[in-house]
């Protein structure tokens, strides 16, 4: 059996006012995942298991089928893992976003979809500095997401660093930013990175010519999603597949690392509306003439609905759809013992511009899966179901391990 998940990051939402009320989901046209709906099996889920932080941390390891509750320890250590970045047992991975601040607001968490080689460019130049005042190393990923390591001492230690409390950027998106600052104890170190940044990244050439070029700079750091490694059984002993993951965000790559998975290089895989989705499939399905397993992950609807972008996350769910969905039915025509799973990671709400637990839609279909009747992917078609996994690890468990899936009990 070959196992597909499609995960379209941060697709579900809420009703939103200029769609006369109707979700994304319902007011695109996604005639490829109402198919795998009206295949087989439409239910609700909860990715973000109650009372856990909606991150994409969390909603991606339920639908790789790990327990968040069991395993999850931070997501900065997740995506160190991708990036080969080993951390002594006293050290604390921070994710570091390169972000705007303007007037006080936290105005851009991306700082424009910087570029990897302006930001590689911007990362570096602050490491030399940073690391000779403060006991910090900096290191260079994908766009605005990047990673700082800090290891616990006799002033702060890791245990501290771990628990201090720090907001993610994209939950104060044009809001005022220095009552988000970290907080608890050891937190005067970290903000005083936080603020140092401030005095060297403005006056960067790289950040003076893309104001120039009126593209938003980078004008700070941002540290966030602190931990230790996360403790994860691998894909083979666990369930006892090989598989391949294909995502442009070092976050999931990182569970793919964890998880003792391939982590498939595509080239222009961007992680936004411009990403290579034709390229993203066909190294996925092509994978899967040696792996039982593949996941593919999507960003773009979760960064149109950070920016409030109705129309955005509609192109970007379509998109989606066609490029990504339809090709994976078709490899399905030809290989009837597949499976495929199509599902979000969280809510991110247009309403908010930030992430949301709930109970989000999932569709099902292939072998052994039953038909429960239903024609549209969709949250409130979803809901018709009856059908609803509270702990939605267990879904993507039965999905991955059941030979005719059960959805009665
Ligand atoms: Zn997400």
């Amino acid at each position: 059996m070959k196992y597909i998940v499609l995960l379209g990051d941060g697709m579900a939402d809420w009703p939103v006012e200029s769609l006369g009320g109707q979700t994304p989901l319902q007011a695109a046209q996604t005639p490829a995942m109402d198919r795998v709906a009206q295949k087989g099996t439409l239910g609700l889920f909860f990715p973000i298991p109650e009372g856990m932080p909606p991150g994409s941390d969390i909603g991606n390891l339920s639908c790789f089928g790990y327990n968040p509750r069991e395993c999850f320890g931070g997501r900065a250590p997740i995506e160190a893992a991708n990036m080969g970045i080993a951390l002594g047992p006293q050290e604390v991975a921070f994710r570091c976003n390169v972000v705007t601040l303007s007037n006080g607001v936290m105005e851009d968490f991306t700082a424009g979809h910087i570029g990897s080689e302006e930001a590689a460019e911007l990362v570096g130049a602050l490491d030399r500095t940073l690391a000779s005042e403060f006991p910090i190393r900096l290191y260079p990923g994908v766009s605005y997401r990047h990673l700082a390591v800090i290891p616990g001492s006799e002033a702060v230690s890791a245990d501290e660093l771990s628990g201090m409390q720090c907001t993610p950027p994209h939950d104060i998106t044009g809001q005022p930013w220095e009552p988000h600052l970290p907080r608890g104890v050891g937190c005067e170190l970290v903000r005083a990175i936080i603020r140092r940044s401030q005095e060297l990244l403005p006056e960067h050439p790289v950040s003076r010519k893309r104001r120039e070029s009126g593209k938003r700079p980078a004008t700070s750091i941002w540290l966030w999603g602190q931990g230790k490694p996360p403790t994860m059984e691998s894909y083979a002993s666990k369930f006892g597949l090989r598989g391949a993951v294909v995502s442009a965000v070092d976050l999931v790559r990182g569970i793919g690392v964890l998880a003792g998975l391939e982590v498939l290089k595509v080239p222009g895989a961007t992680g936004w509306i411009d990403t290579n989705y034709e390229g993203k499939i066909g190294a996925a399905l092509d994978a899967l003439d040696r792996h039982d397993f593949v996941y593919v992950h999507v960003e773009a609807p979760d960064e149109a609905a950070h920016q409030g972008r109705a129309d955005l996350k509609i192109q970007a769910i379509e998109d989606f759809d066609r490029r990504i969905v339809a090709p994976a039915l078709a490899y399905l025509e030809q290989h009837p013992d597949c499976r495929i799973l199509v599902a979000p990671d969280h809510f991110t709400t247009i309403k908010t511009k930030t992430h949301a637990g709930g109970p989000a839609p999932f569709a099902v279909c292939g072998a052994g899966v039953p038909v429960n009747g239903l024609r549209a992917y969709s949250e409130y078609e979803a809901a018709k179901a009856g059908i609803v996994f509270r702990e939605g690890y267990r879904l993507v468990q039965r999905f991955l391990t059941q030979t005719d899936m059960d959805f009665a009990s």
